[in-house]
């Protein structure tokens, strides 16, 4: 592991903003920190820079305690939205500047300056001014600058917040290119998913302080631990239940006056226990009549139609009044549909999982207050 997170918890004043994280980022991984504004994930960051000390536990880089160390003392470079290049300065003397304040010969720091101009392919580009610059070459010129003294760990925070949109996706894959050419360890802070899922090869997703869930971007999405998380990272259909008979990974539920079985991936869910059946929209088929064999089944009425392009997005009620979307693609044999009309939603029984419910804000309140 090149960053250990050891029980780190910060506090301001009594507002919590960390609680607790304990993860560890390994060397050369894409890690991206995920999580809705406030929720910690900028406040994690700035601790592994060391612009912020810990209240409790520990930050460990390279093996080494640093939790005490200042940012400069730290073998880690900061990327963050707005890139501060020296305006006076060429593109040249603006990734120079790190080496040669380190006293690196000079024949080396033009060398890694070249090298490093061309990763991020800018080798053209090397007697401009940063005004002469766009948005998101003035971003690589920042990337080049906080990579050529060739740190243990990379941090950015949002650095891709200040494009737009289409740059925003072409300077993604652009990162991750650089990424893997450099194999430096990248620890990237964002609130968008779908750039998270697009870069990373692990992900944190952090809600109110705390990090719900470490995962590849396909553990996240298909087997979310949490409902915060399988409602943050993409579209999920949360159907109310109660954990039935359990056996071989397995448990029984009934939902909407259907019974069928989920895999059971949270093992701390018990008999009897409220939780939801989740299930993405494109796991999610229609059909007239009800499927038999391996699928789990529930009847519907239609409430929306939407043609977005490559899909037609269906919008359904369970006739227990459960919201559900679907994906209705060109290979489903559906005749024209309308709100109204009476549909089975099915998925394999494999495609879903089962959740522990979300507690309501009142039952989470009084929970608070018992504590007090
Ligand atoms: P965003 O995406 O909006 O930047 P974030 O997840 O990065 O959000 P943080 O910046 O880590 O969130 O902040 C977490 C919480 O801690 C917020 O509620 C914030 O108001 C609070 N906070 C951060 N820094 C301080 C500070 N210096 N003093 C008091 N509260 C702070």
């Amino acid at each position: 592991m090149v960053i250990e997170i050891r029980r780190v918890s910060k506090r301001f004043g009594d507002f919590v903003a960390v609680d607790e994280a304990d993860f560890g980022i390994r060397r050369g991984e894409f890690f991206s920190m995920l999580g809705p504004s406030g929720c910690g994930k900028t406040t994690t960051l700035r601790m592994i820079a060391g612009f912020e000390q810990p209240s409790s536990g520990e930050v460990r880089l390279d093996g080494q305690d640093v939790s005490r160390v200042p940012p400069y003392k730290r073998h880690v470079n900061t990327v963050f939205q707005q890139y501060a290049l020296f305006p006076h300065m060429s593109v040249f003397d603006n990734v120079a500047f790190g080496p040669r304040s380190t006293k690196v010969p000079k024949g080396e720091i033009a060398e890694r300056v070249r090298t490093m101009l061309e990763v991020v392919r800018l080798a053209d580009f090397a007697n401009r001014k940063p005004t002469q610059l766009s948005g998101g070459q003035q971003q690589r010129v920042a990337l080049a600058r906080a990579l050529v003294n060739y740190p243990s760990a990379l941090l950015l925070d949002e650095p891709l917040g200040a494009l737009d949109l289409k740059l925003r996706q072409t300077m993604q894959l652009e990162l991750k290119r650089i990424q893997r050419e450099v194999g430096i360890t990248f620890v990237f802070v964002t609130h968008d998913q779908e750039e998270a899922l697009t870069m990373s090869d692990r992900i944190a997703v952090m809600n109110e302080g705390r990090v719900e869930q470490i995962g590849s971007p396909e553990e996240i999405y298909h087997r979310p631990a949490t409902v915060f998380v399988a409602g943050f990272i993409g579209v999920a259909n949360l159907i109310p239940t109660r954990v039935g008979d359990l056996g071989s990974g397995r448990a029984t539920v009934e939902a909407s006056g259907h019974r069928f079985s989920v895999p059971l991936t949270d093992a701390s869910l018990t008999t009897g226990d409220p939780a939801v059946v989740m299930v993405r929209p494109e796991r999610l088929h229609l059909g007239l009549a009800e499927p038999g064999g391996d699928h789990a089944a529930v009847a519907t009425t239609i409430t929306d139609l939407v043609f977005q392009g490559p899909v037609l997005r269906c919008a359904l009620r369970t006739d227990a009044g459960t919201e559900l979307v679907a994906h209705i693609g060109p290979e489903d044999d559906l005749p024209m549909l309308r709100p109204g009309d009476r549909l089975w939603a099915s998925w394999d029984h494999d495609a879903a999982c089962l959740l522990r419910a979300a507690p309501t804000p009142d039952r989470k309140s009084t929970r608070l207050n018992s504590s007090h």
